[in-house]
């Protein structure tokens, strides 16, 4: 889809305000302005943020916060989901992208895709995928995402993108 990417966002984003408040949790969002001639994909942009979003309203307890912000670089849009969480050891921290992964221990229920999908999605993108986080404080998701209609093509039509480059910061992480 062309153009509209904020606006986008910012729907999906106040779909989940709901879900805050039956939780009794924060949700604080930053967004900039409207990026003009913005191409992007609606099916994976839903699902990226959608999966990140429920992770985060799924380990953080009552009483947290989910921080979104959202900001635009150029020909990306950089997208941060934060929350004040259970957090994520390091050593399982180089292994939630993989397929039906779940830290051990994890109590609330789910199978351990949601993830893998959210990384195989923004590989589509032709964008990159972080996360920092630290046990018992929380987790920080950050994407970024290319919006113009030439680098959108490159992720999605070449089948091992140059651009494609995910990668996990561990060596960040403190405990
Ligand atoms: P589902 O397939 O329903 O998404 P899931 O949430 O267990 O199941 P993923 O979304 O792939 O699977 O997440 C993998 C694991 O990473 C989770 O089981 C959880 O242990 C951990 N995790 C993911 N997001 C967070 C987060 N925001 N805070 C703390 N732990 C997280
Ligand atoms: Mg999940």
């Amino acid at each position: 889809q062309q153009g509209g990417v904020i606006k986008y966002l910012r729907r999906l984003v106040y779909s989940f305000e709901s879900m805050a408040e039956r939780q009794n949790i924060g949700l604080n969002t930053t967004f900039p302005e409207e990026i003009d001639n913005a191409w992007f994909d609606r099916d994976k942009m839903e699902k990226i943020i959608s999966n990140l979003l429920s992770n985060a309203f799924k380990y953080t307890p009552s009483g947290g916060t989910v921080t979104v912000s959202v900001e635009s670089e150029k020909e990306f849009v950089v997208i941060m989901i934060s929350d004040t969480g259970k957090g994520i050891d390091p050593q399982s921290l180089n292994r939630i992208f993989e397929r039906f992964y779940r830290v051990e221990g994890t109590e609330e229920k789910g199978s351990g895709i949601g993830l893998a999908l959210v990384k195989e999605l923004v590989d589509l993108h032709g964008g990159q995928i972080s996360v920092n986080s630290s046990k018992g404080r929380g987790t920080t998701f950050k994407i970024r995402l290319p919006v113009s209609r030439q680098l959108l093509q490159a992720g999605d039509f070449q089948e091992e993108s140059p651009i494609t480059d995910t990668t996990i910061l561990p060596e960040t992480v403190q405990q």
